[in-house]
């Protein structure tokens, strides 16, 4: 299939991997296709690597890690995170376009990622003077002097998912870059692009050769390779639970460290005495934001019971006046989904859900016409779900929300508990007493009141349960690229 290279600058025939500084090919020369999801079309082909191209960016990686890297000063990489910041600034508009030509999210939105992106380097290039250690009083006899002292962890290896690289992957390479590790990246297979313009984005600020290194392909080759990698000292993942668990398994072949971001299926409660006119938009867009794929997405909707009819019908009227197509036009509110298996996936759950007991209040088709080659999938929202259903339980990753009724707060904590994800919750109320309740009670990484899906770099995002472990952003987030070493000096 003829490739659209005219679609954006950055586009060419071929992508290599992006090894040491330089575009190399795959060790076994092997290609493979990555598609516009709004269009089915052939976008680029990039290099298809395996296990020797994952030792190569490993060894490119070690090398810089161990020399030149080392010496430099947290001066020199806050100016270095700083410069990238600027040529963030000024390219991106065509990050974001490249962005929604690659997963399909619309224009407006990925354009609206750039305050969270410049916000990510601005806090890292400020955090490159922290890992300072600490001088500790001991039992020691004689005179000895205590201290923990800190040092980058060496190489990580960054497995990630597709569906927000453009903002997901500054948190692991500005987090690498402030406290002086060195990073392998393997993006998803279904959309690289953006990885690849960071790096070469991050060359022309200045980063030394091997430092921040690409391998594109596939998970069960290059992502295997790497999370098994004995010379990779950290893995931070995001993706499928099903995958984590594999990681965590692999991380056992050196004992390397994991922070692992997983799946959800996050409650969002809506109490009777909520603001409808901010909790009806903010429980759609919870859902429908990014076509439902977004990790936090709050799909499991539970509505007190004495605004539940209401709350429904006027969910449905907002859903209505959603425009669903490519992404390219401002006008577009949801993109595709990513792909064509993605869109199997979701209209399988679409379809068993009415068979099961609920009620189709809107969507639940795919989308023909001018859009029927693209993977497009209406809003869709079910009412009369109940907890044992196949839709409220499991993590869809598309545009589909699942109404369900509560009478009390206690039964609404229950039922947003029970499940075996905990990424995120949240709660519209005017009371700031039973907001308070679910904040403690929600087992969730995150917990919003009266919004949903808000992250600040400077505050975070965790998990509980299979949702995993390690805070991204956030006060501790830096020291999660650092050894700590105990010191002992005997002076006497
Ligand atoms: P996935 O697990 O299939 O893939 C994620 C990454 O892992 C990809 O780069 C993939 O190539 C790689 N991979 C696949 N098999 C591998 C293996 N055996 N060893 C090593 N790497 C392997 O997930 P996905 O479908 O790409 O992403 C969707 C999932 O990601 C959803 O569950 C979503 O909730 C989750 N997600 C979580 C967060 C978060 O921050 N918690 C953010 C985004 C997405």
């Amino acid at each position: 299939m003829e490739i659209d290279t005219e679609a954006h600058p950055f586009l060419k025939a071929k992508f290599g991997h992006l090894i040491g500084g330089r575009e190399v090919e795959s060790a076994l020369g092997k290609v493979f296709e990555t598609l516009n999801p709004a269009t089915g079309k052939v976008l680029a082909r990039l290099a298809e690597g395996d296990a020797t191209d994952v030792d190569r960016a490993v060894n490119a990686a070690r090398i810089a890690f161990e020399g030149p890297w080392s010496k430099w000063t947290p001066y020199e990489r806050q100016v270095l995170l700083m410069r990238v910041h600027d040529l963030v600034d000024q390219r991106f508009e065509e990050m974001a376009l490249l962005e929604t030509l690659d997963m399909g999210s619309p224009i407006t939105r990925t354009r609206n990622l750039k305050a969270m992106a410049l916000q990510a380097l601005a806090y890292f290039a400020s955090q490159t003077m922290t890992p300072s250690g600490q001088l500790l009083q001991n039992n020691m006899p004689g005179t000895v002097k205590s201290m923990i002292v800190k040092a980058p962890l060496g190489v990580v290896g960054g497995i990630l998912a597709w569906n927000n690289p453009l903002v997901g992957q500054w948190f692991l390479v500005g987090g690498a870059l402030a406290t002086g590790c060195t990073v392998v990246l393997k993006p998803a297979e279904l959309a690289s692009l953006s990885v690849l313009y960071m790096v070469n984005l991050l060359h022309e600020a200045g980063m030394p050769e091997g430092v921040v290194n690409v391998v594109t392909g596939y998970g069960s080759t290059v992502g295997a390779a790497l999370a098994g990698h004995k010379d990779v000292d950290r893995i931070v993942f995001t993706g499928s639970v099903t995958t984590g668990r594999r990681i965590i398994e692999a991380s056992g072949s050196n004992m390397k460290r994991v922070q692992v971001e997983m799946g959800g299926k996050s409650p969002d409660i809506v109490f009777a005495d909520a603001d409808l006119e901010l909790a009806v938009p903010g429980a759609a867009m919870a859902v429908f934001n990014n076509s439902g794929q977004i990790c936090t997405a709050g799909t499991r909707l539970f509505v007190q019971r004495g605004v539940h009819e209401e709350f429904v019908e006027r969910l449905t009227a907002f859903t209505k006046t959603l425009r669903v197509g490519n992404g390219l036009d401002p006008e577009v509110q949801m993109g595709p989904l990513i792909s064509q298996q993605q869109l199997e996936r979701v209209m399988g759950y679409v379809q068993g859900a009415v068979p099961e007991g609920a009620t189709l209040a809107i969507g639940g088709e795919r989308l023909a016409g001018d859009l029927a080659n693209g993977y497009f999938v209406q809003p869709t929202v079910f009412s009369n779900v109940t907890p044992t259903m196949k839709i409220a339980r499991e993590e869809i990753f598309g545009p589909v929300i699942s109404v369900l009724p509560f009478d009390t707060e206690a039964e609404a904590l229950d039922l947003a508990n029970a499940t075996e994800y905990g990424l995120g919750g949240a709660v519209w109320t005017r009371n700031l007493s039973t907001a308070m309740r679910m904040v403690d009670g929600i087992k969730a990484g995150s917990v919003w009141v009266n919004c949903y899906g808000w992250m600040d770099i400077g505050v975070g995002m965790a998990g509980y349960k299979l949702s995993g472990y390690g805070i991204k952003g956030g006060p501790s987030y830096v020291d999660s690229f650092l050894y700590e070493k105990c010191v002992y000096i005997n002076v006497a």
